[in-house]
């Protein structure tokens, strides 16, 4: 499975779909990481974010600070949790900024053209708990009919795994001034603890 992945990581590094169908990306920036054994969980996000790519690290700035302090409740510390989980994303290049402030949203495009690596990384890792972070990620497993904080406090199974929903913790402070987005936030970690202890996850 590893050298699988690794042959895999070599493709998604040499891909330039998304540049030769016109957008920008970085496509020297994957967020995909290298795990030590098969991992149980994986992480899917939106896609690389600007602070990642300076630091080469999925999840390395202050988003990464605000989704460890959620985990941290949960049971994981920073170091477990990166040890034991595969971190990708819906698009593995970094898509660039946005307008305003903040980095781009993949294009329905980009994400249909990097759909298939994550196709495959499902294939080879079989997570039995995927975590997906933020709009994008969740509609990619659930569908666009539940609308993300509908999702959030709640777990689904789909093929075999267990999808659970987290908001996406860049520009999330809004969103948990209501007192019911964070009992649904506290809900989804309270979910993730029992996980954590059922599989033996970290
Ligand atoms: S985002 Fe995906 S499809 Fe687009 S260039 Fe990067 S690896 Fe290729």
């Amino acid at each position: 499975m590893l050298r699988a992945l690794a042959l895999l990581h070599a493709k998604i590094a040499s891909c330039r779909a998304c540049t030769e169908a016109g957008f920008f990306v970085a496509p020297s920036l994957i967020v995909v990481n290298q795990p030590a054994a098969r991992p149980r969980m994986m992480l899917v996000g939106q896609a690389p974010a600007a602070a990642s790519r300076s630091r080469g690290k999925p999840f390395s700035g202050q988003a990464g600070r605000a989704l460890f302090h959620w985990l941290a409740q949960a049971g994981f510390s920073e170091d477990a949790f990166r040890a034991r989980c595969y971190f990708t994303a819906i698009t593995k290049c970094y898509p660039g900024p946005a307008r305003g402030q903040g980095d781009r949203v993949p294009t329905a495009r980009e994400r249909a053209l990097c759909r298939p690596f994550l196709e495959r990384e499902l294939a080879l890792i079989r997570p039995k708990l995927i975590l997906t972070v933020g709009r994008l990620a969740t509609a990619h497993f659930l569908g666009d009919d539940i609308p993300l904080t509908e999702a959030i406090g709640r777990s689904f199974e789909r093929d075999g795994r267990i999808i659970l929903p987290l908001p996406h913790p860049s520009g999330v402070s809004r969103w948990t001034n209501d007192p019911r987005n964070r009992e649904r936030l506290a809900q989804a970690l309270s979910l993730l603890q029992r996980y954590r202890e059922q599989y033996a996850l970290a």
